[in-house]
């Protein structure tokens, strides 16, 4: 059981002290736990937002090496972040990311033209396709970053907030561009169970997560994108039996990016 996509106070939006979130890992018996906590240099650009207050590198780099020290021996800790991608801070994240040696990064999208995906004053008078298409667009662009990121998060992230579904059948062409891309390119995408208001368990949903199969994918992960203790691993038994009934045999772990492919037990 791993969980690869985790917070903790390091994080602006997260209070759980780093301890706590890898003890709870212990206590719910993870083999591996990916710490990443936010990187958040696209909200600098952010038009429609209120400041969010940025993450200390060098000391979120030594609270996790230490804790590696200290709870190497009960569970594969690895040392992560989440970086969200944007064309206006891309070149910062790629400066900053190469003076820190991390397991694994997770290449994200928060938000779109600049502005912020989580407000929900975003989605006022917006059509389903003015929401969706230039998202879609905005993870596809992503996936040129110049970072060596190794996950590609929450496909679907929009979904939390936007008053609509999101599915393969209405934007076919586009997801399957960024699909088989994410194939091409190696990367490994992960099944998000942090869902808020959508419809959906997970994100990306099993229509999206079918057609990855088809195309090839093999390369996924479970992520609950904790950002409290009670959610560490959440619906992990849920979203290995969905991986599982789709043909996936694996979970990847990153550690000094490469994967570790966990075998799917029930
Ligand atoms: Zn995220
Ligand atoms: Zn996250």
């Amino acid at each position: 059981m791993l969980d690869s996509h985790t917070h903790s106070a390091y994080s602006a939006d997260s209070k759980m002290p780093l301890d706590e979130l890898i003890t709870t890992a212990i206590g719910l018996n993870l083999d591996y736990l990916a710490v990443t906590d936010h990187m958040d240099r696209d909200f600098l650009f952010c038009t429609n937002c209120k400041p969010v207050a940025q993450i200390d590198l060098p000391a979120y780099a030594k609270a996790v090496t230490e804790a590696k020290a200290r709870y190497g021996d009960r569970l594969n800790l690895a040392f992560g972040i989440e970086c969200g991608y944007s064309e206006a801070s891309a070149e910062m994240c790629k400066k900053e990311l190469s003076g820190y040696d991390f397991d694994l990064i997770i290449n994200s999208i928060h938000t779109v033209k600049n502005e912020d995906i989580y407000t929900p004053s975003y989605y006022a008078k917006k059509t389903k396709d003015e929401i969706f298409v230039p998202y879609l667009n905005a993870v596809d662009e992503s996936l040129d970053a110049e970072i060596p990121y190794d996950i590609v998060a929450h496909l679907g992230y929009i979904a939390r907030k936007a008053p609509f579904e999101f599915r393969y059948a209405d934007y076919d062409g586009l997801f399957d561009r960024i699909l088989s891309r994410i194939i091409q390119k190696g990367k490994c995408l992960e099944i998000n169970s942090h869902v808020k208001f959508a419809k959906t368990d997970f994100f990306p949903g099993i229509d999206i997560l079918k057609r990855y199969r088809e195309l090839g994918g093999e390369l996924l992960t479970f992520s609950s994108d904790a950002h409290q203790p009670y959610r560490v691993a959440e619906k992990y038994n849920l979203i290995r039996d969905a991986a599982k009934s789709l043909g996936f045999r694996y979970f990847a772990g990153y550690k000094g990016h490469k994967a570790t492919m966990y075998t799917l037990l029930s």
